[in-house]
């Protein structure tokens, strides 16, 4: 069946009071967006609490796919949708009659149940009717079309049972500004639509936790901007365009995202040559910690994004995280790995699609240079004392990685 109308349910969006205009705004735009890359022809409409797009001539997988990465749509539900009947002489339009519905409704059961073979009377479905009456000006109570629609059913298929209280299929009948039918109910991603929380920089490595971090972030409503730091030639082009390419996945929710390469190896060099070797990593973090929150400033971002979890290296020991945090002045840093086990940041990141791409084997700048016994309990006082030791030519050096970043607009 080629349903004509997609309706879209936004319940976190709806709780949001006053605001809700300004999210519904941001989630019809993005809806919009996405929407510009599938084939066919829509239209994005808004009625008291509920969006719905109107598709003619779609592929309807490509559609549900692409709506499946807007954030902030909890359920997608194809449905058939009946127009209010207009009338003339100033008599008020009206919604059509159950006979009408019923009509649409056998037809709906019909091919969506009977002729796919879902439901058989071999093996028969068992349903049920549930009306939702938001025009109360409809003359029958949602009970008595429940009753009168579940009978047409039931008169006209042998495929199908009642069952009130577990229905393997419930037919929702909304009597709204328009009549909508449905009963699958899709799911969506959640959260809150693009944009409508802010800028956010985020630490993007080649791993399998960074990607998550961001996303999870992005989930929020969080425009997400990036910064990967590079070190040639230890670490290769290959390891770049496997960022790029985790980038690509977090903008196919985001619509977009700017990606800082920033070239790591002198700075990398240069605390080797001079600090402790056990100190290499954490003062590698606050090297990049530094520099992500001054892009991240001049990007108007309001807060730094890292995939850092507690205890799972080295350098994510508290102590550790504390020394990285000391350096960051203007605004926070979201970890929102930080209390999950690797399995459970894996299961994420097979759910949105980075996982492949993560474990593929290519370097990363903090595995080149580390140590075999990286300090685990960092103190920031002595780490600022070895900081010292790169007084003469850091600044140098960071001006320099600042000069010949490169941006990469990834889609
Ligand atoms: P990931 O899987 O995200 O690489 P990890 O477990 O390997 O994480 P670390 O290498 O200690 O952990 O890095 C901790 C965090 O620091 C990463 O999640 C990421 O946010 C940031 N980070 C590390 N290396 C880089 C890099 N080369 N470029 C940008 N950010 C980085
Ligand atoms: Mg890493």
């Amino acid at each position: 069946m080629q349903f004509s109308t997609l309706l879209i349910s936004y319940a976190e969006v709806a709780l949001k009071g006053k605001n809700r205009s300004f999210f519904e705004d941001a989630l019809i735009a993005r809806i919009e967006t996405v929407l510009l890359n599938c084939t066919g022809s829509f239209r994005v409409l808004r009625y008291t609490g509920r969006i719905y797009v109107e598709a003619q001539d779609y592929d309807f997988d490509e559609t549900i796919e692409a709506l499946q990465h807007v954030f902030g749509i909890v359920g997608i539900a194809p449905a058939i949708l009946m127009k209010r009947i207009e009338k003339t002489d100033g008599v008020p339009s009206a919604l059509p009659d159950t006979d009408c519905i019923a009509e649409e409704v056998l037809h709906f059961m019909r091919e969506v149940y009977v002729e796919t073979g879902r439901a058989t009377a071999a093996h028969p479905m068992t349903f049920k009717v549930k009306c939702r009456r938001v025009d109360k000006k409809y003359p029958l109570t949602s009970m008595e079309v429940d009753a009168i629609l579940g009978e047409k059913i039931l008169d006209a298929f042998d495929a199908f049972t009642v069952d009130v209280h577990h229905p393997e299929i419930l037919l929702h009948v909304e009597l709204r500004e328009n009549v909508f039918i449905y009963s699958d109910i899709l799911k969506g991603p959640g959260g809150m639509p693009i944009g409508s929380n802010g800028k956010a920089m985020l630490l993007l490595s080649g791993g399998i936790d960074s990607p998550v971090a961001g996303y999870m972030v992005a989930k929020r409503g969080v425009h997400i901007e990036a910064v990967y730091f590079h070190a040639p030639p230890y670490t290769s082009e290959r390891a770049k365009e496997k960022v790029v390419d985790l980038a690509r996945v977090i903008a196919s929710y985001t619509g977009g995202v700017k990606l800082h390469v920033i070239n790591f190896t002198d700075i990398q060099m240069y605390i080797y040559e001079k600090c402790p070797k056990d100190e290499l990593t954490i003062l590698m973090r606050r090297y990049m910690m530094r520099i992500a929150e001054k892009l991240a400033i001049d990007s108007h971002c309001l807060a730094l994004v890292t995939g850092e979890s507690i205890g799972q290296v080295a350098s994510q020991t508290m102590q550790s995280l504390t020394a990285t945090d000391e350096v960051v002045e203007t605004m926070p840093v979201f970890r929102p790995l930080i209390a999950l086990d690797k399995q459970e940041i894996v299961t994420v990141s097979e759910k949105i699609g980075t996982y492949e791409t993560s474990i593929l084997p290519y370097e990363d700048c903090c595995t080149i240079f580390v140590a075999k016994h990286p300090v685990t309990k960092p103190r920031v006082d002595v780490i600022r004392k070895h900081e010292v030791f790169l007084e003469e030519k850091i600044d140098a050096l960071l001006e320099r990685a600042f000069a010949t970043g490169e941006i990469i607009d990834v889609r």
